[in-house]
């Protein structure tokens, strides 16, 4: 799997906004790799490249499964991720693009980290989201592999937010009533239009 180069007929898919019935939705668990998955892996990837995201879950096109992708690479020279396997620190790209098949995560330590977050289902909002710094997530790969990894970073935040859609749970759902507050008019807008399909 390449980030450049994708088969002639994957295109990207259209990514549902806030109000879509899907994002509450929590996924069900994989069972079987097989073409379609593999496939959808690859259209998934492709929306998140068009879209200029670093991560999409399978709720975020419309599917309840325990699906997301994750590409820290682009965004890597402004917001730095760093990753373990076994306790040894590995070259982040070397599991770049990031295919998360049944993922489960938790945090590492007490550490905290306070970043800013955006969403593709939700555009126009953009806050600060406090997380724990660093996480170990267990998850398959394309092929059924286990991969096993710690991460701090980007990486560590995006991995966070992603295994939250598989659950139903937005990244404002982390906000704080008073930070929310302004944005509801804009929650509103975007529910309003997505209960318009
Ligand atoms: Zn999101």
């Amino acid at each position: 799997m390449s980030r450049k180069k994708h088969s002639s007929d994957i295109k990207p898919l259209e990514v549902v906004k806030y109000g879509h019935p899907a994002l509450r939705s929590k996924g069900r668990k994989i069972e079987k790799i097989d073409d379609s998955l593999l496939r959808l892996a690859e259209e998934m990837l492709a929306t998140m490249y068009e879209e200029e995201g670093c991560g999409l879950a399978a709720q975020q096109i419309g599917r309840s499964i325990q699906l997301a992708v994750i590409d820290v690479i682009p965004a890597m020279e402004n917001r730095p991720s760093r990753a373990w396997v076994n306790g040894r620190e590995i070259e982040v790209d070397s599991i770049m693009p990031l295919v998360m098949i049944n993922p489960k995560i938790h945090s590492v330590g007490e550490d905290r980290d306070v970043d800013v977050e955006g969403c593709l289902s939700i555009p126009g909002l953009q806050e600060e989201v406090d997380r724990p710094a660093r996480v170990r997530v267990v998850c398959q790969d394309l092929s059924g592999e286990t991969l096993d990894f710690e991460s701090e970073g980007l990486l560590a935040r995006a991995a966070q937010h992603e295994v939250d859609h598989l659950q139903g749970i937005l990244f404002i759902d982390h906000l704080p009533p008073d930070i929310l507050k302004p944005h509801q008019p804009l929650l509103r807008k975007l529910q309003a239009k997505a209960l318009d399909f």
